[in-house]
């Protein structure tokens, strides 16, 4: 299977291993499958039999089986996907998944080791070494970091601003070590992102350093992501149709679950579930998309004002406005109406919701209340409310416990280098001081 660009400009379609190397099309637009293949009726009959990699290695062959060996895959897919995401009974029709098992305790889990483990086995007959570099404000770099821990021929260097991340997500990041470099900028979120722009464009430097980065946008990142919706559906039982209420910053998991139904997967229809940062549910009342600079929420990780994903739900539904309200609606909370969920859903069933999966489950509630229908409800817990105890624990009037993951991070000992935030830093750094 290949991949083509969003944009159009860039004609011809490349294989996953470029795809996945490249990041971004040359013409600046985001690769898509160059078609979206079905999963065979003989799957979706035997799914309650399958296991969530078992499902993994069926979805990912579709689209792989030309560039990476069946046996490889299986092995791949094992390693990255060695934790659970169990759908939750919460009330009524009403379920949680939940994303958060994995290292970091979010979804994004699964995308970074997926890609990581790709990457690796895609580049390991290259003799040069790749250099992923990403800019953070926190929970992607955690991820990425865990992501491609120890991974062979990849190296990786996190730009992070000193002292706005929280002590929690900088502590995953800066305790890892082996190839894994956490680089603190004297400067802002934006500072790091100019410098690795500024590094992707040094043509001088990218003759010396293959560099290759491993955002969000990637493709390597939203295929894996395709695989918990299926293995949803195979826990509550396929002949259920459901609602995925998705709490949505950069619009790649629930672009996931759109290309899963494409892949034949029942579905009732999808919500986007956002808090203050609205853009996409603006667009789907109004028709028109204004990106807007982001501000910022309790449910941080989803406090983006341009979704980049965006591009790919318009190309899968050919720019029709029409098409997407059909598969999607848009719900946006206030961080009031958030906290006041996550208390009295404790209070009603006993579970802890995060700031980020209550925008999904208010938005799932939202949606049930305008529609006379009695579908399951599934919404898509992103990440562990521990990670975000200084919101929640107030709300519960309890203290929550640290999962193992994050108690063993932060009782390590933080190793970053610092960097001050103009480009020639980070060049030298590279250049010089990276082994
Ligand atoms: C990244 C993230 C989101 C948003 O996901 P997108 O794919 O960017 O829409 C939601 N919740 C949590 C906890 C996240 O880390």
């Amino acid at each position: 299977m290949n991949f083509i660009s969003t944009e159009g400009k860039q004609k011809e379609a490349v294989p996953f291993s470029e795809a996945l190397l490249y990041g971004l099309a040359y013409d600046g637009g985001l690769y898509m499958p160059i078609s979206v293949p079905r999963l065979k009726d003989r799957f979706w009959q035997n799914i309650n039999k399958l296991s969530l990699t078992d499902i993994g290695f069926e979805i990912a062959r579709l689209y792989l089986k030309d560039e990476i060996e069946d046996r490889d895959l299986r092995n791949i897919i094992d390693d990255a996907i060695n934790f659970d995401a169990p759908l939750v009974p919460l009330h009524d029709h009403v379920h949680i998944l939940e994303l958060f098992h994995g290292p970091t305790l979010a979804f994004k889990d699964f995308g970074a080791r997926f890609m990581a483990r790709a990457f690796a086995h895609l580049h390991k007959d290259k003799d040069r070494e790749i250099v992923i570099l990403a800019a953070t404000s926190g929970d992607t770099g955690s991820a990425v970091a865990h992501g491609f821990y120890k991974v062979p021929g990849i190296k990786v260097c996190l730009l992070y601003p000193s002292g706005k991340v929280s002590k929690l997500q900088e502590q995953q990041m800066t305790t890892l070590g082996e190839n894994i470099t956490a680089l603190e900028v004297d400067g802002t979120f934006d500072d790091c992102q100019r410098m690795v722009k500024d590094a992707f464009s040094d043509q001088k430097l990218r003759d010396q350093i293959l560099l290759s980065s491993a955002n969000s946008i990637n493709i390597g990142r939203l295929l894996p992501q395709t695989f918990y919706y299926v293995y949803a559906l195979s826990q509550l039982g396929i002949q259920n149709k459901p609602v995925f209420s998705v709490p949505s910053g950069n619009f790649g998991n629930l672009t996931a679950g759109l290309i899963a139904a494409e892949m034949g997967m029942p579905t009732e229809h999808f919500i986007a579930a956002t808090n203050a940062n609205d853009v996409v549910p603006k667009y789907l009342q109004s028709g028109e998309f204004h990106p807007r600079a982001s501000v910022k929420t309790i449910s941080n990780a989803m406090d983006v004002g341009n979704p980049s994903n965006f591009d790919r739900i318009s190309y899968l539904y050919h720019q029709s406005l029409d098409e997407i309200r059909k598969h999607i609606s848009g719900y946006s909370f206030t961080d009031e109406e958030t906290r006041k969920c996550i208390r009295e859903v404790y209070e009603k069933t006993g579970y802890i919701l995060d700031p980020h999966a209550a925008v999904g489950y208010l938005a799932g509630q939202s949606w049930l209340e305008h529609h006379d229908v009695d579908v399951p409800m599934i919404v898509l817990g992103t990440a562990h409310p521990a990670k975000f105890r200084d919101v929640v624990e107030p709300l519960i009037g309890k203290e929550l416990e640290l999962p193992p993951q994050l108690e063993a991070a932060m009782q390590k000992e933080k190793k970053s280098t610092p960097l001050d935030g103009r480009y020639e830093a980070l060049r030298d750094f590279l250049l010089e001081d990276l082994v």
